[in-house]
């Protein structure tokens, strides 16, 4: 079969420019499609057109959310051309049936163990309607299903497909190595998605990924100095202590970035698995801090993340002590934070920036956005505080979904525009870089922040002159 595999994007100067990253969902299906089959990529961040009119039998799509509308009206273009369309993505977990309106078939959880059963029953000619994967309630659905409780093992995956697409046009490869969550941060639809249990790649698998990247990868992890749920078991933390002395010993080493929690720098173990992560290449992570107080701690549940035991025993100080210890190892932190929390007033936006300038951390600082699947969406919907006339094309960040109790929307988008512009003037971006350098005297670690920086303000400036 000829197959198409679809990254979708709307504003690809936005993506490209913030997303400098090869997308891993696509290699990763392309890898997974038996002998036999032709697939080709479409990344459509990085500009690639879709080509309704070629002689391809089936596109699979990703979906997520901020890109379902363009998702369903690519999949509507291809059945309306008689063509079988397959859909999955994160956004599929919160909405199968509203999905299954523009697809053949639709796939609920991770790829590994449902993609050679689609394409098997699509030859064969018996396509159920739902492909589910994973500890689900699938009553609901209405129409044939195929379910497999078990989550995937991630043992012996095929090599991702890069070769699909044009690799020197990212800056970075990717790669994964674990999946789940054990935290439940409340806007966050992962752990609901992958679980709360942490599934390994095994290591030997991974490393040899790895020797076949370019010297700048980022690993898409929740968290790659492991969960603070777990300190106690020396299992886990031997995965990470053994990963990192392997990745070390590549030659030539190469250098990553991946999404990290402080919480690690509070126990032993921890400390010992961000020291050989940041000897292994680790010069880079975006870590969700997502709240300078303790109500934002609370409302998001970030601080179990944070390795706090309750969310009142939330302390600003720790959280710089432990941003600096991490910056003092030569890795650069990239700060996530939420603002719209209940008690979040117009000031809160102008002193989370001035805590990035303090801390010299890269300040990504977005307003709330419920996303479908996390809890959040769950209680707001319910409390009617979601503007539900609004399509999901709104929930990329950038715009503003929810009734918050004293900000109006106009005001929360102009502020953290301002915020947002300020925090990635030129003079704020070469004192983070120089900062960065100083910490790790690496060119290529300085012109990588610089440039990641550059990219950032660039998709900022874009999104918002787009709104405005
Ligand atoms: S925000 Fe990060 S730590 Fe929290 S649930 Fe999501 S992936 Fe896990």
């Amino acid at each position: 079969m000829k197959i198409t595999i679809i990254f979708p994007a709307r504003d690809f100067e936005v993506g490209k420019a913030m997303m400098p990253v090869m997308p891993l969902a696509p290699t990763l299906l392309a890898a997974l499609t038996p002998e036999g089959h032709e697939v080709s990529l479409v990344d459509m961040i990085y500009g690639d057109r879709v080509d309704y009119e070629s002689d391809c039998e089936l596109a699979a799509i990703t979906v997520r959310t901020p890109l379902a509308v363009a998702a369903y009206g690519i999949a509507d273009n291809f059945r309306a051309r008689g063509k079988t369309v397959i859909l999955g993505g994160p956004h599929i977990f919160a909405f199968p049936e509203e999905a299954k309106q523009h697809a053949s078939a639709v796939a609920i959880g991770e790829a590994e163990d449902l993609w050679t059963v689609i394409l098997k029953d699509v030859q064969a000619g018996q396509l159920k309607d739902y492909y589910v994967c994973g500890p689900y309630d699938t009553e609901s659905l209405n129409g044939s299903v195929y379910h497999q409780r078990q989550r995937p093992n991630l043992k012996n995956l095929p090599m991702m497909r890069r070769d699909l697409l044009p690799r020197d046009r990212y800056m970075m490869d990717s790669i994964f190595t674990t999946r789940g969550c054990p935290n439940h941060c409340r806007f966050c639809p992962v752990t609901p998605i992958f679980g709360p249990k942490i599934r390994h790649r095994p290591i030997n698998e991974v490393v040899e990924e790895v020797g076949t990247l370019r010297k700048h990868y980022f690993n898409v992890d929740d968290s790659v100095f492991g969960h603070p749920q777990l300190v106690d078991q020396p299992e886990e933390n031997k995965y990470y202590f053994d990963l990192y002395k392997q990745l070390a010993g590549l030659s030539p080493k190469r250098l990553w970035g991946g999404a990290g929690g402080l919480s690690a720098v509070n126990y032993k173990d921890g400390r010992k698995i961000i020291e050989l992560a940041a000897e292994s290449g680790l010069c880079s992570i975006a870590a969700g801090l997502e709240s300078i107080s303790v109500a934002g701690q609370k409302q998001s549940g970030a601080w179990r993340k944070l390795h706090f035991t309750s969310p009142d025993t939330f302390e600003i100080q720790n959280m710089k002590e432990n941003i600096r210890i991490i910056q003092e190892l030569g890795i650069e932190i990239m700060g996530f934070f939420v603002i719209g929390w209940d008690e979040d007033a117009p000031e809160t936006y102008w002193r989370t920036l001035e805590f990035c300038d303090e801390m010299k951390i890269i300040p990504f600082i977005l307003t709330l956005t419920p996303m479908p699947g996390s809890q959040i969406y769950d209680e707001y919907l319910k409390q009617g505080r979601i503007f539900t006339e609004l399509s999901w094309d709104h929930y990329g960040g950038d715009s503003i979904v929810f009734k918050h109790p004293t900000m109006d929307p106009e005001e929360m988008f102009e502020l953290n525009a301002q915020v947002l512009m300020q925090g990635y003037n030129m003079g704020r971006i070469l004192a983070r870089t120089f900062n960065t350098m100083k910490n790790r005297f690496s060119l290529s670690v300085g012109l990588n922040s610089f440039f990641t920086q550059l990219g950032m303000r660039k998709g900022f400036q874009e999104r918002y002159k787009r709104k405005s």
